[in-house]
């Protein structure tokens, strides 16, 4: 993984672990507010239409998906930027 500039918790002020989420055979990973029921179909227009946000994906095919993060286990908080 390159290299990534260290982030503090915004918690508990410690240094984060750099790391990522990762979900094999998947769509993607998308952000949904609470409001939003999930879409019928995980596609762009979809998940945008709900004010959602894609981290990864959408792929038409089940795949691998990754998003970078920082984790603090501290406070088990993950910190996800896009
Ligand atoms: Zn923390």
């Amino acid at each position: 993984m390159p290299w990534r500039k260290p982030k503090n918790c915004p918690y508990c002020n410690e240094p984060m672990e750099p790391g990522r989420v990762r979900a094999t055979d998947g769509a993607g990973i998308f952000y949904l507010p609470d409001s939003e029921d999930d879409p019928h179909l995980w596609i762009k227009r979809s998940i945008e239409k709900r004010n959602g946000i894609i981290l990864d994906g959408p792929y038409m095919i089940r795949t691998s998906c990754t998003v970078s993060c920082y984790a603090c286990r501290k406070c088990r908080q993950l910190l996800i930027s896009y």
